[in-house]
């Protein structure tokens, strides 16, 4: 069976290497250029097109993608919060993603971002490089016996759970659906999301963006948490309210924050933007402070995560060109 011609819209040079091995002898064009209502007709002549977590398929862009003929979205991501799904089902586009690749590669850089805040890596770092060996402004605090309060317990946020229990950490936790190996082997402690702010000395987000979870943390949440508290955020940007968090970090109440993700990241992660002037003032603003680090979207770049994402992207057109059932289909 000859195989269907794919557009990979946002090739990164990150991950060239695993989607050419995986798609071996695909008719596969590679497309450095994001989706937009600008780029979608480069989709004509293809059936199947995939696209990155930053690619936005609205509405607009995949009815282009109907009138070209594409018939299939396989995304290289787990999140699904940038593609109009019921337009996809409309049209009759059908669209997969890749729901687990590794969460531990999430759940690990989220802890790279708690370690690095609290021990004040980057600080250190660049004091050494200029030669200065002094400690004073570097003092940290032992995660162990501190609480850390987990919102979201599922894939990534069950894995951070267990390398918090391995610290010897007191751990609370917040989910709709309750895991009991979490409660049985690692003392995870269910509470409401009041209890677990008041409480935690470290909080991190591992939900999915919803209607529901927009803007879960803002000032009204923030208020309630303990003076100082370490947030940090590798899930998506508009679960938290940046500029109310912004006013809790000068205010001192926010005491650290990490963030891999961000509310208007559109249009500003992934690229080199060295020689541009910066538009953005709101993260502008963040990376003045020194008790923030900011990565842009990198928790899942490890090498087993871009392989996964290749193959399943790989397994997901196989079910589609057979017309087989797709596990990962939405
Ligand atoms: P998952 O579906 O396995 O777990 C999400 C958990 O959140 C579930 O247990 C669900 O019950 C819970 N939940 C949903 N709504 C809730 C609410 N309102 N209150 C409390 N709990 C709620 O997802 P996952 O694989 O662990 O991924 C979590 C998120 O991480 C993804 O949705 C994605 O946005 C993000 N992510 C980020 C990166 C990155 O590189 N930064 C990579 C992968 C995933």
């Amino acid at each position: 069976m000859n195989s269907m011609k794919t557009a990979v819209f946002s090739t990164h040079k990150f991950e060239r290497e695993y989607l050419e091995t995986a798609f071996k002898a695909r008719q596969v064009n590679y497309i450095a250029s994001s989706l937009s209502v600008e780029t979608a007709s480069l989709a004509q002549g293809h059936e199947v097109v995939s696209i990155f977590v930053s690619d936005n398929a609205s509405a607009p862009v995949l009815q282009i993608f109907s009138k070209v003929g594409v018939k299939f979205l396989a995304l290289r991501s787990a999140g699904y919060n940038h593609v109009d799904l019921a337009e996809a089902k409309r049209l009759n586009i059908k669209v997969a993603r890749v729901p687990e690749y590794s969460p531990y590669a999430v759940a690990e850089h989220a802890v790279a971002l708690m370690l690095a805040l609290n021990r004040k890596l980057i600080r250190a770092h660049n004091r050494v490089m200029e030669q200065n060996f002094s400690l004073d402004g570097l003092v940290g605090f032992d995660m162990y016996g501190k609480t850390v309060g987990i919102i979201g317990t599922g894939k990534i946020g069950s894995v951070v759970a267990r390398i918090m229990h391995g610290f010897g950490c007191r751990i609370l936790a917040n989910d709709q659906i309750e895991n009991n190996e979490l409660k049985s082997k690692y003392d995870v402690v269910y509470t409401d999301c009041e209890t677990l702010c008041k409480e935690s000395d470290i909080i991190t987000l591992h939900v999915p963006l919803t209607p529901e979870t927009k803007y879960l943390i803002d000032k009204n949440c923030i208020s309630k948490m303990k003076r100082g508290v370490m947030l940090v955020n590798t899930s998506r940007g508009a679960l938290v309210n940046t500029k109310e968090v912004i006013e809790a970090l000068k205010s001192e109440q926010i005491g650290y924050l990490g963030i891999d993700v961000y509310e208007e990241e559109g249009g500003l992660f992934f690229e080199d933007r060295s020689e541009e002037i910066l538009q953005d003032d709101m993260i502008a603003r963040l990376m003045t402070f020194k008790n923030v680090l900011i990565t842009s979207h990198q928790a899942f770049l490890t090498d087993t995560a871009l392989r996964n994402i290749a193959e399943t992207t790989v397994e997901n057109l196989d079910c589609f060109e057979r017309n087989i059932p797709c596990k990962n289909e939405l």
